[in-house]
């Protein structure tokens, strides 16, 4: 029998940050290359675009906006009448998302990729059959195939997520009417990004977390001093303390829960909960039997140098090792077309910064105080509060620092970690000079627009050696 496959030199399965880069990359390279996407909509740009950053990058905007207008305005002398107007915020987070998977769209055409809508599954090596959305089904040949169908929420046991009372991040963006009370269950990024949205717009929050802080990953001294600055604004915290049950009621949800270690049980009312204790790699339908790549423990796909345990087959994105980010999988798609061009191509992952969008923003790139420790590294520390920030001071901004760790001896650049509005433009700089081994003498004396935030980062840098002049 004929075989009537389309041949591609790259099939890609999954079209969100992943995905499309390495479609636009291979294009070009002058690859040929296959892009597929299932998600219900049709849209590309993945997690990211439709349910991830880029919605709640909206939220977090406006509704920053709105509390300034309601709270910081009059100390500008600026009078306002302020009222909100929640349908209108949530069209123009749509707008923002409908716009960008249209940019995407009009990326994949001019890189010359051929896109598909449907389930993509391996069927056995150099071959996918793509299950299309509006019915049938198209056998494609494939010399490499790249896996970049990403991450879902990870759902809590015993809890039923259904987007109306309890609800996902997804669910969580779109919510029809400021909830009274809003429990969070997981005090990482994404339930403190979204309890900050909806606190701003005046539903009280709680956040629930089993481990003794918040962003647990972070620097120990920035989730504190973080905490602190959250609590000030009004957002509750419940820390090593377990959820047990979730039981929904008519027009209440009741949340139980006890001591992480054990003890007395309390249930907290809430009119909405979120469900925010992480993600989880999507492989499922994907066909990785069929060709023989196992997957870790917690369902990640293993890879060496985004090569999977099969020759021609790549992982990379969030179904991969690493930090769960669209940059890092960004990052991926670029070094791993590369590679397969037979170019070079790496990414380290000590190198991917991490921001949280709140007010003030944390950022950090490198290794935390507490990872130098346990390595044993010797390490010397410079900091810098916003608060002796020219620019800071004159925007009445001033919660925050910057923290800058240098190697003792030779003074390269081991981690950088800030509190503060706007940090999450500053800290490129950081992951820059980290990039090219930089010191932190190479920062501090570098010079710095003044009077902007980025001033800080410099006296932090200069710390290091101990000669902060501005504090
Ligand atoms: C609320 C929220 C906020 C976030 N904010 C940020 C942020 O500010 N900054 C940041 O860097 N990261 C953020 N993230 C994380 C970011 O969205 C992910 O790290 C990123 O989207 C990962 O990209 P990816 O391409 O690996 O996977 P995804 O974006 O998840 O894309 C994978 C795509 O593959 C498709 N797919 C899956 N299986 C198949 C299949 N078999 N066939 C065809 N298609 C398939 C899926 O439908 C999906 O669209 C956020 C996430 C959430 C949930």
């Amino acid at each position: 029998m004929a075989d009537n496959s389309t041949d591609f030199d790259i099939v890609i399965i999954g079209g969100g940050p992943g995905g499309y880069n390495a479609a636009i990359r291979a294009g070009q390279l002058g690859l040929s290359v296959a892009c597929i996407e299932m998600r219900e909509s049709g849209a590309f740009g993945g997690t990211c675009l439709n349910v991830g950053c880029i919605p709640s990058k909206a939220m977090l905007h406006a509704s920053e906006l709105y509390s300034a207008a309601l709270n910081d305005f009059e100390k500008l002398g600026i009078k306002a009448k302020v009222s909100l107007d929640l349908d209108q915020m949530l069209k123009q987070k749509d707008e923002a998302v409908d716009g960008l998977t249209k940019g995407v769209e009009y990326l994949l055409k001019k890189n010359k990729a051929t896109s598909y809508l449907g389930r993509g599954e391996i069927t056995g090596k150099g071959k996918v059959t793509v299950h299309k959305s509006d019915g049938g089904t198209e056998d494609l040949k494939a010399k490499n195939i790249i896996i970049a169908t990403g991450s879902e929420v990870t759902p809590l046991p015993n809890v039923e997520i259904d987007e109306q009372q309890v609800v996902s991040s997804t669910g969580a963006l779109s919510l029809k009417s400021v909830p009274k009370h809003l429990v969070v269950i997981g005090g990482g990024v994404i339930g403190l990004e979204l309890g900050s949205v909806w606190r701003r717009l005046g539903a009280k929050v709680t956040v629930v977390e089993y481990l003794d802080r918040i962003l647990p990953t972070m620097d120990g001294e920035v989730s504190k001093g973080f905490q602190r600055i959250l609590k000030k604004q009004g957002m509750d915290f419940k820390l090593s303390t377990k959820v047990t049950g979730v039981e929904k009621l008519k027009s209440k949800v009741k949340v139980s829960v006890e001591p992480a270690d054990g003890g007395d049980s309390e249930v907290i009312e809430a009119d909405t909960v979120l469900v925010a204790i992480g993600r989880r790699p999507v492989t499922k339908g994907l066909g990785l039997e069929a060709v023989g790549i196992e997957t870790d423990k917690r369902g990640f796909i293993p890879t060496e140098h985004f090569k999977t345990s099969v020759d021609g087959i790549y992982a990379i994105g969030d179904v991969t090792h690493g930090p769960m980010l669209a940059h890092k999988a960004e990052d991926e798609a670029v070094a791993c077309v590369e590679v397969i061009a037979g170019k070079p191509g790496h990414v380290d992952h000590n190198l991917i910064p991490g921001v949280v969008y709140t007010w003030p923003e944390v950022a950090n790139v490198g290794k935390t105080e507490e990872q130098l420790k346990e390595a044993g590294v010797d390490y010397k520390v410079g900091k810098f509060p916003f608060a002796a920030n020219s620019r800071a001071k004159t925007n009445h901004d001033t919660d925050g620092f910057v923290k800058v760790l240098a190697d003792a001896k030779t003074d390269r650049v081991l981690g950088v970690h800030m509190i503060g509005t706007g940090v999450g433009e500053m800290i490129a700089e950081a992951a820059l000079v980290m990039e090219f081994g930089g010191s932190s003498e190479d920062i501090a004396r570098t010079s710095h627009p003044h009077p902007t935030r980025s001033e800080a980062l410099r006296q932090a840098a200069m710390g290091v050696e101990g000669w902060t002049m501005q504090a």
